[in-house]
């Protein structure tokens, strides 16, 4: 079900803004008076400057993506409204963008966001401009090459754009290639699966992929109407530069490693607390020592086993990760007392649950491949002595440190 629902709101936003591309392209006169002798220029303002925030991010494949997109906007909108259009080597130009711009997509979700000046980053941009250069080659591939030459050339790309696997109804409605059209919906297709299977990599990137892919394709679709495909390929641009501000949200808020709600979304919604609650600190015992024994990287898969836990306390508790092997859970409507039967709940599951260790085991494990931690929690609530959140987060930290007096594995209300 949580899975479900990330799926969604990770599709939420793209979603809403290509239904409104969708709306605005059924009838361009519902574009503001003032936008309309804009439009032609709206996908490339709004390309470049997504583009150049990216970089600014260190996001380089939604660079990468944003340039991919303009380039489509530009070979859509510039050659093909014109008569020039008929032409065989414009058509295939055409054709070849079709492939191209969901294949492209589909690649990026893979890598890695590895620099634009990098080594790495300018390979992106020579494969990048190599097809550009490609695609407008074989649109003037009638007066560069000669006639026998170009004649082969585009008879060989004719037969490859336009290769036919299903029947007419699958694109007889648009110009887009059938094969192209197939390959647009095996990426998207894909992309989902990978979206609901893959949580780790679920992030707005890829929400945004998914949309975007849509959108060129809608853009490519509108090729006979460069308004309406100015409006698309605008709105896949906007989706990119979108997801820019929501990646960077949530690498504000979210730790990295659990996944949980960091300490500045503690801080955040500490600001927003009534007179009633309740701040439990919990720390894992003796976490030292099991790093020692079974290495680091056991305990970081621990640590996710444990906020794992955390994120299901009940009693309308929220938790987050304070720092290190330490988390909050915040009770904003609960006294301690209220609190701490949850808490206890929580300290039970962590300690009844089992951990085993994948890979092999370090010496020191002396062929234990099955462990577990506990957990030891202080909790304090809000009082007219101790009024503030730091006040109160102090008071549980006392109580934790009781806890661990009285032996670990315990939760005391201070
Ligand atoms: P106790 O709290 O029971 O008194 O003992 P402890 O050994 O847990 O105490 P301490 O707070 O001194 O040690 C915390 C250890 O947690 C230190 C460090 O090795 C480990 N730790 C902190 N953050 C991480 C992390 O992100 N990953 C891993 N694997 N270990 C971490
Ligand atoms: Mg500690
Ligand atoms: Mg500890």
């Amino acid at each position: 079900m949580n899975a479900v629902f990330k799926l969604l709101m990770a599709l939420v936003v793209p979603v809403l803004l290509l239904a409104g591309a969708f709306f605005l392209a059924a009838d361009l006169a519902r574009l503001p008076d003032a936008l309309r002798p804009l439009l032609p220029w709206l996908p490339y303002i709004f390309c470049f400057s997504g583009a150049a925030l990216a970089w600014r991010f260190k996001r380089s494949r939604s660079v990468f993506l944003l340039l991919l997109l303009a380039g489509g906007c530009w070979i859509t909108t510039s050659f093909l409204p014109e008569a020039t259009a008929a032409v065989l080597n414009v058509q295939l130009g055409y054709a070849a963008t079709c492939f191209l711009l969901p294949l492209n997509f589909g690649i990026l979700q893979f890598l890695e966001d590895r620099g634009v000046l990098t080594g790495w980053g300018m390979l992106h941009f020579g494969a990048i401009f190599a097809q550009a250069v490609g695609v407008l080659v074989l649109m003037a591939s009638a007066s560069l090459f000669a006639p026998q030459f170009a004649a082969t050339v585009l008879g060989r790309a004719q037969d490859i754009v336009y290769l036919r696997l299903l029947p007419e109804w699958f694109d007889a409605w648009t110009f887009i290639p059938q094969a192209a059209l197939l390959l647009a919906l095996v990426v998207v297709l894909g992309l989902l699966v990978h979206l609901a299977l893959a949580p780790m990599a679920r992030d707005a990137m890829h929400g945004a992929l998914i949309t975007t892919i849509v959108c060129a394709m809608a853009g490519l679709h509108h090729v006979a109407q460069s308004g309406q495909a100015a409006v698309f390929f605008s709105a896949g641009a906007i989706i990119v530069t979108l997801s820019l501000f929501q990646e960077s949200y949530s690498m504000a808020f979210a730790d990295e490693l659990t996944g949980l709600p960091a300490r500045r979304a503690l801080m955040a919604d500490c600001k927003k607390l009534g007179r009633k609650y309740a701040i439990a600190m919990c720390d894992i015992d003796h976490f030292k020592k099991f790093n020692d024994t079974y290495g680091h990287d056991v305990g970081d898969d621990v640590l996710r086993m444990v906020a794992g836990h955390l994120a299901r306390v009940t009693g309308g508790g929220r938790a987050y990760r304070y720092g290190g092997e330490e988390f909050t859970v915040l009770f904003p409507k609960a006294t301690a007392a209220e609190a701490v039967p949850h808490l206890d709940a929580l300290r039970q599951s962590i300690a009844g649950a089992e951990f085993r260790i994948r890979g092999p085991l370090p010496k020191k494990a002396r062929g234990k491949s099955v462990v577990s931690v506990t957990m030891s929690v202080g909790v304090a609530e809000r009082t007219d002595e101790a009024a503030t959140t730091e006040a109160v987060i102090k008071r549980a930290d006392n109580a934790l440190y009781k806890a661990k007096k009285a032996g670990r594995n315990k939760v005391v209300a201070g």
